[in-house]
């Protein structure tokens, strides 16, 4: 199986979080160390913010925002590939958002390569799948239906044969 750029953003995600915690932790650690010790000062408890509080909060902000990005991306995806909706005012709609924000949401996919193979079509404000490979993607005979591990989307596989998962490029 070939692992999709959106899982490894993901598992990113997931560290941050945990090097985010750890720093908090080791921060708790301090303040309680220094207290007992009767030695906590506002100096020491600048330091701590310098060293442990700031860099926490910082992994866990960002860890964060991969995660909801993530979590819309996923969402994007599974409208896509089951309603066929791509204009991003389709989109903005089914998702309850604002049409810029999610026009600047998916071009900003785009860019970091979430999407396997996809491009803007500015003209008609809205996302296509596949790039330019889309219409040459042959039918599937006696095709069944398929969940994409990475991504959620919505596939057709012929039976017994592998599929690439032409929205975050998971190979199965
Ligand atoms: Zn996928």
């Amino acid at each position: 199986m070939v692992r999709a750029k959106v899982t490894i953003k993901s598992m990113m995600g997931i560290v941050l979080y945990a090097f985010g915690f750890f720093f908090m932790v080791l921060a708790a650690i301090a303040v309680i160390a220094f207290f007992q010790e009767n030695r906590f000062t506002s100096e020491i408890a600048t330091t701590i913010i310098i060293i442990f509080v700031a860099p926490g909060t910082a992994c866990i902000m960002l860890g964060n925002r991969i995660r909801r990005r993530i979590k819309r991306f996923k969402q994007y995806i599974f409208i896509i590939s089951t309603s066929g909706i791509n204009s991003f005012e389709g989109l903005a709609a089914q998702t309850m958002q604002d049409t810029a924000f999610v026009k600047k949401d998916i071009s900003s996919m785009v860019m970091k390569k979430y999407f396997a193979s996809a491009v803007i079509d500015w003209q008609n404000n809205r996302i296509l799948i596949g790039g330019a490979n889309a219409a040459a993607t042959p039918p599937v005979d006696h095709a069944v239906t398929t969940t994409c591990a990475s991504c959620g989307a919505v596939l057709k596989k012929a039976p017994g044969m592998p599929v690439t998962c032409e929205y975050c490029g998971s190979v199965y």
